[in-house]
């Protein structure tokens, strides 16, 4: 799923717990794997995504590569600012953005195990993999889900919390 989805959902799950930080980290992080097993669809990283193994000598050399850090830090702060507008009130505004950083946190680590490849992220890599949906939608599908997703997700923890 996109940061944005990842971030409104760990906001979500930090709204319902706003006095358990430890709790709220855990199961935020929890939720990324499993929404990510909902069939979806993620923009393209190709810059990104190529270089696996390549050292990122050409990385910098790549404009593509600028123009998805621009897209991630977008697609992040945009689901950032969103978890905050939807569930946060003065008291609960640092556990919500716990809970929005700690839902989209298995994928920048993605990244750092790319350039780190230790234990524990190489576990984690490989079960981030595994629980991730093997079947990518259509992009006009898998976006427009992704939003009554999250829509759904809000509006449930909204009324009920
Ligand atoms: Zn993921």
């Amino acid at each position: 799923m996109i940061l944005s989805t990842h971030a409104v959902v760990g906001g979500a799950i930090a709204s319902l717990l706003p006095s358990h930080p430890v709790l709220v980290a855990v199961a935020a992080f929890a939720s990324h794997f499993a929404i990510d097993a909902i069939p979806h669809w993620d923009y393209p990283l190709r810059a990104i995504k190529l270089k696996r193994g390549a050292h990122n000598r050409g990385l910098l050399a790549d404009p593509r590569f600028f123009f998805e850090l621009a897209l991630i830090g977008f697609d992040a702060c945009a689901g950032l600012l969103m978890a905050i507008w939807l569930f946060a009130t003065p008291a609960t505004i640092v556990v919500i953005v716990l809970g929005a950083l700690a839902g989209m946190s298995p994928d920048p680590l993605r990244v750092v195990h790319r350039a780190l490849p230790k234990q524990p992220l190489t576990t984690l890599q490989r079960f981030h993999r595994w629980a991730h949906t093997k079947r990518t939608l259509s992009w006009p599908l898998g976006i427009s889900s992704q939003v009554l997703f999250a829509a759904s997700v809000s509006w449930i923890v909204l009324t009920v919390g």
